[in-house]
Parts: C-alpha cells; structure tokens; sequence
C-alpha cells in the first residue's frame, strides 16, 4: 500500500501584475497565500510530496516526480502521472515542455528506452497508443478514423478501449514522432485550438511487455505493465450558456468527466471504512484510469497553479483537490501472466519463424522488416478485435430485442434478465451466456477466451473492498454540489488565454491520416508489400553488381594466369636449350679431335722415315692433342652456341699452324737428302731443330690447355646461370600454384554468391507469399462477417414472422375469448 505522490506547480507570472493584495509562497514543500506585506493568510496554507516554485524546471519535475514511476514501470509496475489544473496554468507545459526543456512525456520515453538498454537480461515489447476524450467521446490520436471508440472491460485485458491503434516501437525517436503525428491529428480542423485543449483530456499510453531471455528462467511468465501520461482539461467551471450550442454541450461533458475525477477522488480519500462505491463508470476518463486511481498503479498528480491574483479562488480549489488526492492509497504489484493477453507471447512464434526465414540478412535489416512485421500482426489482431467488438454490440442489442419478446410472451423463460437493471456488468455476463445457449450462429469466435487459472498474478485489488471498485451503473448524475465547491466558479476566456504551444500543428490533415476504409487497408498492405518488393530488388540488384564484379576480377585473373603461363613455356624453352648446350659442346670437342687427328696422320704420312725423331715427335704430339681433345670432349659443357664457331676458328689457326710447321719440317727434309754428306752433322741439325719445335709444341700445347681451363671456367659460369634459371623457374611455377588456387576459390565464392542470391530470392518470394496468404485470411474473415450478418438478418426476418404469427394468434385468441392482452407493440422494432 503506497500513497499517491501529490505535488504543485506554480507557474511563472504571465505579466507583471503587481496590483494584487496577494501573491502564493512556496517554502520547500509548503505553499501558502500571503497578504502582499507578507503576514500569512491563515487556513491558506497546504503540505504536498513536493512544491515546485516558478523557478522550477520540468527536468527537476520529472527527477522528483516521475522517474521512479517509469523505473517501475519498465520493472512491471502499472504507472500514472496525471496533470491537474486551471487552462494556462501549465499542464501541457509541464507534460509536453518546450524546445529547450522537453516535458514529462519526452523525458519518460527517452528514459524508459535507456532503462530497457540496461536491462539485457529481459526481452522487451512496447507499444504505444495516444487518446483523446473529448465531448465524452474517446478518438484515437494515432488514426483519425477512429472515433468514438468504446470501453470494454475482459478477464485477460482488463479495462481496454476497443479499436485503438497501437504501435509497437523501437526507439525513443519513433515514439516522439507518433506523437508529432498526434498532435497534428488533435488539432486538424480546429478553428480556436485553446477551446478544444482546454476541454479535453489525452492520455499517451505505453504498454510494456517484457520476459527473461534465458528460456529455461520462467520464460512463460511474461510482465505486462502500463503507463498512463495524462494531460486532463481545464479544470475550471466553463460558461454553461457561453457561446452558442456547441460550447454548452462541450462544457457539459468536460464537467462530466472533470466532475467524475472529483467524485472518484474524493470517494477514495474518505477512507477504506466510509468509503463504499467509488463511481469509475460515470465516466470515460474515471473508468480508463481506474486502476491508477484506485488499485494496481504508482500514481502521481502534478497540480499545476497560476499566480495572479484573479485565478486565488480556483488556485485554492486546486489546492483542496491535491490535497485530497494525498490521502489516496494504492496498492501496485508486479504484473505477471501467463496467458495469451500477452502480445509477446502471441507473437513469439510467429516472429521466429520470419527470424529464420529472413537469416542472411544484415541486422538491422532484419530488426526493421520483423518490427514492421509485428506491427502488422498487431494491426490485423487490432482490427479483428474491432470487428469483433462490434458483431458483440450488435448481437447484443439483437438479444436485447429477443429479450424482451421472451419476457413478454413468457416464451422461452429466459432467466437471465438481469434482477438490478443498474448492474451493467451482470447485464453483459447474462447477454454472454444467452449468446451461448444461442448455439454456433451467435458464437463470435475469441481468442482470448482463457480460464481465469491462467492468470498468475493480476492486480488482486478486486477482492480486497478498501480499493475495489465494483462495477458501478454507468449514469449521467453527477455530484454538482462537490464540484461546486471544488471549483470556486471560474469561468475562463479561452480566447485571452495562452497556451503551451503543440509539438507540431498543421491546418491541413497529413496525406496518410485520412479516414480508411478496408479498401484503403487493403491498399495500404499492397503499398507495404510493394515496398518490400522494392527492398528485395534492391538487394537482388546490389548481389548481381557484386557478383558481376568478382566475374571482372576472375576474367583478370585469368589473363594474367595466361600471359603467365606463356611467359613459363618461354622459360621452359630456354632451359632446355640451355641444357642441351653441354651436349653440343661436347660434340664439338669431338669433331675438333676428329680433325686434329686428321691433321697429324696427314702430316706423318709426309715423313718416310717412320723411326725419325720427327715422326715420333709428331706421334707423341698426336697422342696427347687426341688425350686433350677427349678430355675436352668430355667435360666441354660450355653452353652458348656461339662458342661453338669460336672453337672451330681456334681449330683451324691450330691447324694451319701445325701444317706450315709440317711443311717446313718437309722441305727441309728435302734439301738435306739432296745433300747426303755429313749426315752425322745434319742429324746434329735435325736435333737442334726438333728441340725448337719440341718446344713450339710444348708451347702450343700450353695455349691449348690455358684455353681449356678457361673454358672450364666458363663452363662453371654457364652452370651457375642453369641453376638460378632452374630457381626462378620453380618460383614461377609456385607462383603460378598459387594463383591457380586463388582463381579456384574466386570461382567457387562466385558460384556461392550466385548461390545466395538465388536463395534470397526464394525467400523474398516466401515473404510476398505469406503476406498474401494474410490478405487471403482477412478477405476471408470479412466474407464471414458478412455471412453472419446475414444470418442475422435471416434470424430477425424469422423472428418478425414469429412475432407476427404469435400477435395474430393474439388477436384471435381476443376476438375469441374477450379478455384483454397486453400491448406488444414496442417489443420489436
Ligand atoms: P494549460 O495546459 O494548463 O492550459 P499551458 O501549459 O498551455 O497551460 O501554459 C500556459 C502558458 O504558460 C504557456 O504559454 C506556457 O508556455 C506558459 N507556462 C506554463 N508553465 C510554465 C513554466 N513553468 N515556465 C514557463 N512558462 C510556463
Ligand atoms: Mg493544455
């Protein structure tokens, strides 16, 4: 059990009126009117939760005031803050605030988002709705047409307005921006908005549903609290006979609805023991706010007061009324069902199945199209509630009319008709049950038909009479008298008052908030679905550039693998020559031994003397030039072609060298034997000139083997190079591997990628066909409607034949007998 926190607002003077004997004190949480020397006036004196000075900010305002609310609120708590007062005295300024400091509504949307963030561990679902009750009439600020909507009260809801839209939001922004739209709707087609403000009451609702993440945690237990921000009228007495009818009948109903706050409160501060019947059903907004006046909400109340002197008597009724308010108790508990009502609930399964359906997506993506998604879930689930309600009046007011047949011809006995015709409630519990009896015709399906074991914790305040409010009979008396003396006859000029200036105000109606029709419904979810078409165009079209792309990349890829491959059979070509190159040179050696030898045998068989020293010169010198020619031919592995020729040159110098030698060696040979005298002395020659060209030879053999070390060594260099073209050549080869293997894995991501998109494609496909399917369902529910409205026609056209057979029956039973029967003419219309 908690009180209701009370606190008062004093608003800043509007101008700088000093005339007045007496000015308002705010001293911490006492406010108190003073003569204007400063001595108190006594008994004007009142203690509030707290008193907020003109000085005040609507952030300190909400600080104290309003954020523990909210914090319960998102914890499970049913919440309330209510703004009461005199038009001008600042309620719209402390609820929707200005620019620079934005009201109680804007601090507490922002504020329970940022509360929702800290709280991982729990799931949220938040919806939210804008009301306003004018001329007794409640019309959904959300979608201009619904108007005139209707109370209706269920075991699994509680008290709910039947066909108020309700969105279901993700952020603080989109809430801000409903409520733009809202004010927009408000004041569309109003030519003095300070008359209609100030007559009637809006109330901005949030409903917060919220469940453990972790499955295995009481995860059907969901939390279901909601937050009522309300900014009532004037609460001055308006000129009954101001200006003209309209005004009259205005004034009327804001006093109905004003005057049945007054009551309520004032019957709830009586006390637990005096209290008795608390009248909620006198009115639209005392029957909306029940559970916040009296049971299961915190609820607060800022009242807010002007401080000229002209406004001190309805100051004071202000004032009383606050302080009346103080002593009200409430009892707030943690919601927790376990039932359907739960729109987190209802949904779970049906937004997992599109969670899968849509996997691959991006995020936010994703997190867009399922909040759209579920919204139009809510809306359908809304519209069928409407529908629904409305086939329920209609029964109803069918059942009325058989009622009073049954009752008048004593046919059928129907012992449902309520004893306390003022019992409403019991009215409709007699009309559900003759529906019932009625058999499957007049059955309207239900959903939310649920047994009341399912609810596990609902605010138990309706057993306990201190704050249970019965259902009352809804009547049109009002207790005058202690509004009267609440209000102290104030009468405002709406036309010389300011006001909090709306968030937004349009003269023209914005392009969707037409009134609809199904038609219009209809078109609206072809717009939609026209919309997500588009998106997976989009996103088709963005799959194909990409994928268009990565074929670019891979043709590039191709080429240069290609160019590389040439570039490879290039190099491969080179190596081999290179490596046949020893095999040539060695051939060479041969042919160059093949000729050397030729050569000597040529020049030996000059010499006829075979046993000479010549010729065994020149046979010991055939022997080794063959040896040195064989070693060449086996290690000559030099590798450039051109050498080849060189040595061949080489060869051929050698050769005329040793062939002159030879013809020298011949043609001195020839004078000596013309000579034949002193042979000995001429061997003696002989000898000196073969040691000269021992020697010669010797020399020449020198050259031959410093030429075949220098080819050896250029045999080595060539090798050297072999082995760097045999490394590059492995290098390009891995090379080549790798961009084999990238070009692999392009091909295969493309073909994974086309893959995707045409599994995208199909479940976008799915997604239309879904959507269409519940076009199909809601087509079909409005052909069953219809069916059944005809079946009621049927029903009807039956029954006034039976009514009139039974009055003819009458009549000849009268012309028979005489006696007089009573009149059945009012019975059915
Ligand atoms: P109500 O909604 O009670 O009829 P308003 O909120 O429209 O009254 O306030 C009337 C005028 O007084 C507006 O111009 C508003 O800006 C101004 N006003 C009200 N309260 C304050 C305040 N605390 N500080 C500054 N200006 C205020
Ligand atoms: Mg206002």
């Amino acid at each position: 059990m908690e009180k209701i926190c009370v606190a008062v607002r004093l608003r800043p003077p509007a101008t700088q009126d000093s005339s007045g004997g007496t000015f308002w004190k705010v001293d911490e949480n006492r406010v108190s009117l003073h003569k204007v020397h400063g001595t108190p006036i006594s008994g004007v004196s009142y203690a509030f939760d707290h008193v907020f000075d003109e000085t005040c900010s609507n952030s300190r305002v909400y600080d104290l005031l309003t954020k523990d609310i909210i914090h319960a609120v998102v914890e499970g708590f049913n919440g309330t803050a209510f703004a009461y007062g005199q038009t001008s005295s600042g309620k719209t300024f402390t609820m929707n605030g200005s620019d620079t400091d934005p009201g109680i509504i804007h601090r507490a949307v922002r504020d329970v988002f940022e509360r929702i963030h800290m709280m991982s561990h729990r799931e949220f679902l938040i919806r939210v709705s804008y009301m306003e009750i004018y001329n007794e009439e409640i019309n959904d600020l959300l979608a201009v047409e619904n108007q005139k909507l209707q109370i209706h009260e269920s075991l699994e809801r509680g008290i709910f307005v039947a066909g108020l839209k309700e969105e279901i939001v993700s952020n603080a922004e989109q809430v801000l921006k409903l409520l733009e739209a809202g004010e927009v709707n408000r004041h569309f087609g109003e030519t003095n908005m300070n008359a209609r403000s100030s007559r009637s009451h809006t109330i901005f609702r949030m409903v917060i549903e919220s469940k453990e993440k972790d499955i295995n945690a009481n995860a059907d237990v969901i939390r279901v609290s909601v937050l009522n921000l309300v900014d009532l009228a004037g609460s001055e007495r308006i000129a009954k006979t101001g200006a003209g009818g309209v005004r009259l009948k205005e004034g009327k109903h804001i006093n109905k609805s004003l005057m049945s706050l007054g009551n309520v409160i004032n019957k709830l501060s009586d006390g637990a023991k005096n209290r008795g019947h608390i009248p909620y059903r006198d009115s639209k907004l005392t029957r909306i706010l029940q559970p916040a006046l009296g049971g299961n909400a915190k609820t607060s109340i800022i009242c807010t007061i002007a401080p000229e002197e002209v406004h001190v008597e309805e100051t004071k009724g202000t004032l009383q009324f606050a302080s009346r308010a103080k002593r009200i108790t409430n009892c707030a508990q943690v919601n927790e069902i376990l039932t359907e009502a739960a729109l987190l609930k209802r949904q779970k399964q049906e937004i997992e199945e599109l969670r899968k359906k849509l996997q691959g997506s991006h995020a936010e993506v994703l997190e867009q199209e399922i909040l759209k998604l579920r919204n139009d879930l809510l809306q359908n689930e809304l519209e069928r509630e409407k529908l629904e309600t409305e086939l329920e009046e209609e029964r109803k007011s069918k059942l009325n009319n058989l009622g009073s047949v049954d009752t008048l011809s004593d046919f059928g006995g129907s012992s449902c008709q309520p004893q306390d015709s003022g019992r409403q409630s019991l009215k409709e519990e007699c009309n559900d049950s003759i529906s019932k009896s009625q058999g499957a015709l007049f059955t309207t399906p239900s959903s939310k038909a649920a047994p009341n074991a399912f609810v596990a914790k609902r605010s138990n305040y309706s057993p306990l009479p201190s704050f249970s409010p019965l259902p009352d009979a809804f009547s049109n008396v009002v207790d005058e008298d202690t509004w009267m003396k609440m209000n102290k006859g104030y009468i405002a000029d709406l036309d010389s008052i300011q006001m909090t200036p709306a968030r937004k105000v349009q003269s023209f109606p914005p392009s969707d908030a037409t009134p609809g029709n199904s038609n219009e419904n209809h078109e609206q979810e072809v717009q939609n679905l026209k919309r997500q078409l588009e998106l997976a165009i989009e996103e088709r079209d963005d799959l194909k550039r990409k994928h268009d792309e990565q074929v670019r990349k891979h043709e590039e890829q191709v080429l240069l693998n290609n160019q590389l491959l040439s570039e490879i059979s290039e190099l491969q070509q080179e190596a081999q020559l290179i490596r046949e190159i020893p095999q040539r040179l060695g051939e060479c050696a041969a042919t160059c031994k093949d000729i050397y030898v030729d050569v000597l045998s040529t020049t030996q068989s000059y010499i006829s003397d075979e046993k000479s020293s010549v010729a065994k010169l020149l046979s010991s010198i055939t022997e080794i030039g063959t040896s040195l020619f064989t070693t060449l031919e086996v290690d000559f592995s030099v590798p450039i072609a051109d050498q080849r020729s060189w040595i061949q040159e080489q060869h051929k110098v050698l050769s005329e060298r040793l062939s002159n030698t030879v013809k020298l060696l011949v043609s001195s040979e020839t004078v000596n034997s013309e000579d034949g005298q002193a042979r000995k002395s001429q061997e003696c020659a002989m000898g000196g000139d073969a040691a000269s060209w021992k020697e010669k030879l010797s020399n020449e053999l020198n050259t031959i083997k410093e030429r075949h070390h220098d080819l050896a060594k250029e045999l080595d260099s060539h090798n050297q190079l072999l082995k760097n073209s045999k490394q590059r050549y492995e290098i390009l080869e891995t090379e080549f591997q790798l961009l084999k293997e990238e070009r692999d894995s392009l091909h295969k991501a493309a073909s994974e990628s086309s893959e995707r998109l045409l599994l995208i494609t199909e479940q976008k496909e799915n997604i239309v066909n879904y959507m269409k399917e519940e076009l199909q369902r809601r087509k079909d529910l409005e052909e069953k409607i219809k069916q059944f409205s005809v079946a009621f026609c049927n029903r009807k056209t039956s029954l006034m034949s039976f009514h009139n057979e039974f009055k003819s029956k009458v009549e000849s039973l009268k012309a028979e007998y005489g006696v007089s029967v009573p009149k059945s003419s009012n019975v059915v219309q």
